[in-house]
C-alpha cells in the first residue's frame, strides 16, 4: 500500500469511496480499472436516487428517466476498455415530449411544418456553436492550462454572452411566448428556476431534444452495468447489512468510523454524498441556506391494468414562473408546480416538483391531489390515476434520507455565474479527500456526474504520474 507521504508521492493505491450512488459505482469503475485497490461505502441501498421499485407488482427505476448526452457514457465504456455498450440506448419517442404551456402545446423538438418551427430553427442556431463543445466541457479537467477547456468555455462565452442566466438569454431570442415558456421549463434542469438558472440551461433543449434516451431495457440496467463494472475490477462494497453507513471521516489520517464503531483506513477517501453531510461526518459546520438549496420532488409510480394512453413524456410547466420561484425560495408549495410526467406500458411516472423542506408528502396530501389533478385535466385523462392498481409516492422527506440537505435533487444552487461548467468544482478538499457526484455539480444530471467522474480519475490519475 503506497500512499502520500512526505516526499509527495501521489500513487494511491488503495481507495475508499463514500456512497454508492451512480457517481461513487462510476468512479469506482475507474479507479479499479487503472488497479486500486477500491472499496466502496453505501449506507443504504447501491444506485442513491435510482433504484427500484415494486408498484402493484411492476417494477419502476425510481430517480433519473431521461438520458441525455450519451456520449459522455461513451467516453466511459471507453476508459474502462468496454467494446460493447450494455445500456442499449434508445431515442425516446418524441424527443423531449410535448410541453403543456399556457399557450398551447410545444413539442420538443418542434416537428418541420408546425406554425414554432420557424422560431425553433432560430434557437437551435444560436445553441449550435456550443454543441460539439458540451461533452468537453462535462468531460474535461477545467483547468487554464487545457486549450480544449478554455476553447470550449470560450465557445459557451460566445453563445451564451451577455446574458448570464437563462431568463436573459432566451428573452433576447424573442420567440413566440409558447416556445419561450418551453425552454424555460428546461432551466428547471438546472434544479433552479429560469432567473436563477445559468443561460447554459436555456441551451440545452435544443442541444439535447434530438438525442433524449433512455437504456431499452429501463434505466435500472445503468445500475446494474455499473455495478457489474466494479465487481469485475474488484471493487469491494460494504452494504448496509454490513455496515457500510459512514459515521465519522478524518481526512488527515484517512480514517473512516463505520456503524457500530468499527474503523478503516485508506490512502484516499473519496466523498460522493453531498457535501453538508460529508461537512458533519467531518464534524465541520453544516451550511446549507434554504434559499440555495434546489428542488425536491413528489415522485409518483402508478401501476396500471392496461398500457397507458399518453406519449412517452408530457411536461406541464408552473403557469407563473415567478411565482413558482417564489415559493421555492421561501419552502412553501406553489399553486401550480412543474410536473414531469412519463409512461411506459402500463407504468406512470409522474414528478411533481416541489421545494427542498424534507416534508414528507403523501399522494393524499391535499396540494399532492390538486397537482396531480392539473395534471391529469392538462393531459385529457381526468379520473386517470383513481384507476390504477396500485400508487406508490416518493417525497421531500425521502431524498433527504440519504441526500442533500431538504431532499434536494441536485445539492445547492451557485448564482448563474458560478453556475454550470463555470462552478468552482471543489474535487479536491485535502489531499487525501476528493469528492464527485452532485453536490460538486450543482444542476447537474447523470452526465454531469459521469463527467465529473471521469474528472477526478484524470486528475487522481495525473497526479500519480
Ligand atoms: C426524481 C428524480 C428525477 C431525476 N431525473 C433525472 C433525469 O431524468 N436525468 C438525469 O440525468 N438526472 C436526473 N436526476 C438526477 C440523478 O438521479 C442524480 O444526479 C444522480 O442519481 C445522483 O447520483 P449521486 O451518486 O451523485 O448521488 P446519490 O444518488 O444521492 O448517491 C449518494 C449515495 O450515498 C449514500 N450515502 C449517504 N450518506 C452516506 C454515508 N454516511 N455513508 C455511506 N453512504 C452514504 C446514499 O445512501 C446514496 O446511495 C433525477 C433525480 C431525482 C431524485
Amino acid at each position: 500500500m503506497q500512499g502520500e507521504g512526505e516526499g509527495g508521492c501521489c500513487l494511491y493505491s488503495d481507495v475508499a469511496i463514500i456512497g454508492g450512488g451512480l457517481a461513487g459505482l462510476t468512479l469506482a469503475a475507474l479507479l479499479a480499472q487503472r488497479g486500486q485497490r477500491v472499496a466502496v461505502y453505501e449506507a443504504d441501498r447501491l444506485g442513491g436516487k435510482l433504484r427500484r421499485l415494486e408498484v402493484g407488482g411492476l417494477s419502476f427505476d425510481t430517480g433519473p428517466s431521461l438520458f441525455t448526452f450519451p456520449g459522455v457514457w461513451h467516453r466511459v465504456l471507453a476508459r474502462l476498455h468496454e467494446h460493447s455498450d450494455p445500456l442499449n440506448l434508445r431515442l425516446l419517442p418524441g424527443g423531449l415530449g410535448i410541453h403543456h404551456t399556457p399557450f398551447g402545446p410545444v413539442p420538443l423538438p418542434v416537428p418541420p411544418g408546425h406554425a414554432l418551427y420557424a422560431d425553433w430553427l432560430r434557437v437551435c442556431a444560436a445553441a449550435a456553436p456550443v454543441a460539439p463543445h458540451l461533452e468537453i466541457l462535462l468531460t474535461t479537467p477545467p483547468r487554464l492550462t487545457s486549450a480544449a477547456f478554455l476553447r470550449a468555455s470560450a465557445a459557451l462565452a460566445r453563445a451564451t454572452g451577455p446574458h448570464l442566466t437563462a431568463e436573459g438569454w432566451i428573452r433576447a431570442r424573442r420567440v413566440h411566448p409558447a416556445l419561450a415558456h418551453a425552454l424555460r421549463t428546461h432551466a428547471l434542469n438546472a434544479g433552479l428556476p429560469p432567473a436563477d438558472a445559468p443561460a447554459l440551461y436555456a441551451l440545452l433543449p435544443a442541444l439535447m431534444a434530438e438525442q433524449a434516451c433512455r437504456p431499452a431495457e429501463g434505466m435500472g440496467v445503468l445500475l446494474d452495468t455499473l455495478h457489474r463494472f466494479c465487481a469485475a475490477r474488484g471493487v469491494q462494497f460494504r452494504g448496509a447489512e454490513l455496515s457500510g453507513a459512514v459515521r465519522r471521516l478524518d481526512a488527515a489520517s484517512g480514517t473512516l468510523t463505520l456503524d457500530g464503531g468499527e474503523v478503516a483506513q485508506h490512502d484516499l477517501l473519496i466523498s460522493a454524498i453531498d457535501p453538508a453531510r460529508l461537512a458533519a461526518l467531518r464534524g465541520l459546520p453544516v451550511h446549507s441556506p434554504v434559499a440555495q438549496r434546489t428542488v425536491s420532488g413528489v415522485a409518483v409510480y402508478a401501476a396500471f391494468s392496461q398500457p397507458v394512453p399518453l406519449p412517452a413524456t408530457s411536461i406541464l410547466p408552473p403557469t407563473h414562473f415567478a411565482t413558482f420561484r417564489a415559493a421555492m425560495r421561501v419552502g412553501t408549495l406553489p399553486p401550480d408546480t412543474l410536473a414531469l410526467i412519463h409512461a411506459d406500458g402500463p407504468r406512470l411516472a409522474v414528478l411533481l416538483t416541489a421545494p427542498a423542506t424534507a416534508r414528507p408528502l403523501t399522494p393524499d396530501h391535499s396540494w399532492v391531489r390538486a397537482q396531480l389533478a392539473r395534471v391529469e385535466t392538462a393531459l385529457g385523462v381526468p379520473g386517470l390515476l383513481a384507476s390504477a392498481v396500485a400508487v406508490t409516492a416518493l417525497d421531500p422527506a425521502h431524498y433527504a434520507q440519504g441526500g442533500h440537505p431538504g431532499g434536494a435533487i441536485y445539492g445547492l444552487g451557485f448564482p448563474a455565474w458560478r453556475g454550470g461548467p463555470l462552478h468552482p468544482q471543489p474535487y479536491r478538499l485535502h489531499s487525501r479527500l476528493w469528492q464527485v457526484g452532485t453536490g460538486v455539480h450543482p444542476g447537474g444530471g447523470i452526465p454531469a456526474i459521469l463527467g465529473g467522474a471521469l474528472i477526478v480519475d484524470e486528475l487522481l490519475a495525473d497526479r500519480s504520474k
